[in-house]
């Protein structure tokens, strides 16, 4: 029995490697400093990998492995080239015209998307034997660990090289596959031959994208070139992920020496495995201990889950369920969680600890085995219960989660009241995040402001938000959400039943971390969270201010959560304090609600099978937030940075009023598919801003994505507005691209009533 951890948190414990980023970038640091201090944190993984029997290498990459793949195999899209070393890598990164970042699997992480042109590949840089010889230098043999061909390519993208550009091409066709994976596997082999002939004598293959719906043709494909690369003297361990393998037996049939699965995400894999049995002769990488939540592994049950397995395989590995790096790095610093909680929970170091004290116990070890038992016995006593919330859910009935009039009633009730006009513009909800912004956040958190000044500072960004607002002349405004650091944490930190930590930072892409909260009780709302400023807001204008919420869903799968009870139960929980929200804000009048779901989309499963029972319970979900609505309160929701196309019948299920959804960077395109959803009720509003990049639109830009979405949407169902929240930008560039955005929608509005005019006046038949 042998052990191994891997995709240890790059992070490290004080956010080193986001410095050592951001120093490199801004030129304090200079390029010897920033590599010297990565070869620090490199050789502290070291430490943290302590005690298991297997080290891997090439792992902190200075962005994304998935970029590191692209660079090693030479996929350098034209207007990169020639790749000039650490300036290219991160042109590619985070240059003008980077690669398009996109969600990793279901994860919170995004990866750059490598563009691939021709399938033409080289080994360009051989990061994987540079960090063996590293490591070698420091006196430890490592494990090299590669993205694979069928994961690299299944996530590539196809792009034409007339439109190389970071938002075109599309996922390759089976044919295409076909070829590139010709290319692109000779490239592999040659870096397998490379690490041979340094007496690398293994190698850890990540191929998460198994766990996708992966049709025969492509295991045909994966088949042949895992054939072609086990014909060299390297022992490929081929690990996969995040949920259960998609052919379990066309898996298990693949040429190599180790297995990895996963028994953490489902038990799918576990009962396939008793129904097949294990291939003799081969490795088993057992996911065991979870790599996706912070809960302590039920060591007892694992144990006896190990004995199970033994019966099916002889060569056992034990590993964690997934790469550690979506979880922090240690509980060690946290000193602030409620009583009860720490003792319960493992980040990535804690995890390593665990897998160590499994094998010391499935070894006989007396203190080990003491321990495990310990642990169990711990988490077997309730913990955080709250009755009241859990009658509240278990009273919920079918009624709950229907709003009533229909959509059509209530668009007509709104439109009255609002009295808004056509093609009404609005915003996301976020306003420039300011320095002057952090330092007060920063002040207040460190006690060098009361809350009473705290407040006031808040309030008087408000009022020059509205202000602001006002004099461009938007017709629905928002109040900015200065006081919220991150649209979760800021509820997480004002429900009960749910912890904030200090130092759980996770990367989320490149150098940027957020803290995942952690909702270990059952969750309850003790006051209202944002019907103070929302309503302050409120009273400085006649227009309509939208009340903002995070929803349910979001809320939830950017949390790490309890296990005892399922995710739909949780949503519920979340969802209930979020309707008593509701509630409150339209008691204090507040006319237009906006519950966000960016996160909708993410939490969708790997695999189609299992779409329906997930968007079942998450549309649910959100539901709860807002049936009980008056019927003249509009709800909004906003959704972005996703593809949508093939979830438009779950997100019409979720019987909002209006929807805000990215659109700018394709044109308008994703409207094209509006025309499936039920029209005459439901409003959209299409971003015509790209909010992630500082380029100002133009008025005419934004004209032609109105009119492109008025081809398909009537107009009396379309709204204007950003991508996104605007928290990322300058209020320099806000101002001017909100201006253009008001002057296209009256410039617009101007065409319509010149259109409708013509139209009645043909009816009535006069010239
Ligand atoms: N209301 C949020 C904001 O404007 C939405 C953020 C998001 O969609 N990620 O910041
Ligand atoms: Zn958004």
């Amino acid at each position: 029995m042998r052990t191994l951890a891997f995709g240890f948190p790059r992070l490290g414990e004080q956010r080193q490697y986001k410095r050592l980023l951001e120093g490199f970038w801004s030129g304090s640091l200079t390029e010897a400093d920033f590599l010297q201090g990565i070869a620090t944190l490199k050789r502290e993984r070291l430490r943290e990998y302590e005690g298991m029997d297997i080290v891997p290498c090439n792992e902190l990459s200075l962005y994304d492995p998935m970029l590191d793949t692209a660079v090693m195999l030479g996929a350098i899209p034209r207007r990169f080239q020639p790749y000039e070393g650490l300036t290219t890598y991160f042109a590619m990164a985070r240059g003008r015209h980077a690669l398009e970042l996109t969600k990793w699997f279901n994860t919170n992480y995004h990866y750059l998307v490598p563009e691939l042109e021709e399938p033409r590949f080289e080994l360009q840089q051989n990061f994987p034997l540079d960090d063996v010889l590293f490591y070698r230098h420091h006196g430890a043999e490592t494990v090299p660990t590669l993205i694979g061909p069928y994961t690299f390519l299944r996530l590539s993208k196809r792009v034409r090289p007339a439109d190389s550009s970071p938002t075109a091409g599309a996922p390759l066709t089976d044919s295409e596959l076909a070829d590139f994976g010709a290319a692109v596997v000779p490239v592999f082999a040659k870096l397998l031959s490379s690490l041979a002939a340094e007496g690398v004598t293994q190698i850890l293959v990540h191929e998460p994208a198994l766990a996708l719906d992966v049709p025969e043709e492509h295991w045909q494909l994966v088949h042949a070139w895992y054939s072609e690369l086990s014909a060299h003297r390297v022992a490929l361990w081929v690990l996969c992920y995040y949920d259960s393998v998609c052919d379990f037996q066309r898996y298990a049939e693949l040429p190599v020496s180790g297995l990895g699965l996963d028994f953490v995400s489902n038990s799918e894999n576990w009962h396939l495995l008793q129904r097949y049995g294990f291939p003799t002769g081969k490795t088993l990488i057992a996911g065991i201990v979870n790599g996706r939540q912070v809960w302590r592994s039920d060591l007892r049950e694992r144990l006896h889950f190990l004995e199970e397995l033994h019966r099916f395989c002889g060569d056992i590995v034990l590993a964690p369920s997934c790469p550690l790096a979506h979880l922090p790095v240690t509980t060690a610093l946290e000193q602030r969680l409620p009583s009860g909680l720490l003792e319960r929970l493992a980040f990535a170091r804690e995890r390593i600890a665990e897998l160590r004290l499994l094998k010391a116990a499935w070894l006989g070890d007396s203190a080990a085995l003491q321990a495990v038992h310990a642990t169990s016995q711990l988490l077997h006593l309730p913990f955080a219960r709250n009755e009241h919330v859990r009658q509240r859910l278990a009273a919920l009935t079918e009624a709950d989660f229907h709003r009533h009039p229909s959509a059509a009633e209530r668009r007509r009730l709104q439109s009255q009241l609002l009295q808004l006009p056509i093609l009404p513009t609005t915003t996301i909800g976020s306003f420039p995040q300011t320095a002057e912004i952090r330092r007060i956040r920063t002040q207040y958190r460190r006690g060098e402001l009361s809350a009473e000044q705290y407040e006031t500072a808040i309030r008087n960004h408000i009022r020059h938000a509205i202000a602001v607002q006002e004099e461009l002349g938007l017709d629905v405004l928002v109040h900015g959400e200065f006081e919220r650091s991150d649209m979760v944490e800021y509820f997480a930190e004002q429900l009960e039943g749910i912890a904030t930590t200090e130092h759980g930072w996770v990367l989320s892409y490149g150098s940027r971390v957020y803290r995942p909260p952690i909702i270990y009780g059952d969750v309850w709302r003790p006051r209202p969270m944002t019907v103070p400023y929302i309503t302050y807001a409120q009273s400085l204008t006649p227009r309509p201010v939208k009340g903002m919420l995070t929803g349910p869903v979001t809320m939830l799968l950017w949390s790490y959560w309890r296990q005892d009870i399922s995710a739909e139960e949780l949503a519920y929980e979340l969802a209930l304090s979020i309707a008593d929200e509701v509630r409150d804000l339209e008691a204090a009048g507040i006319r237009i609600i906006q519950i966000d779901e960016p996160a909708f989309r993410e939490g969708a499963p790997l695999k189609r099978r299992d779409w329906a029972e997930y968007f079942r319970w998450a549309t649910r979900a959100f539901r709860l937030c807002h049936a009980k609505a008056r019927p003249e309160t509009q709800i909004h929701t906003h959704m972005c940075y996703s593809e949508f196309d093939d979830i438009l019948d779950f997100i019409a299920a979720l019987d909002f009023d209006v929807l805000s959804i990215e659109g700018s960077r394709s044109r308008g395109a994703i409207v094209d598919n509006f025309a499936a959803l039920p029209s005459g009720s439901l409003q959209v509003g299409v971003g015509v801003y790209d909010v992630h990049s500082p380029a100002i639109p133009q008025q005419s830009d934004i004209e032609g994505t109105i009119w492109r979405v008025l081809h398909i949407v009537p107009p009396e169902a379309v709204w204007i507005n950003p991508d996104c929240g605007l928290k990322t930008r300058r209020w320099e560039e806000v101002i001017p691209a909100l201006r253009n955005m008001v002057a296209a929608a009256h410039h617009m509005r101007q065409h319509l009533a010149i259109r409708t005019t013509a139209t009645r006046n043909e009816h009535d038949g006069t010239p």
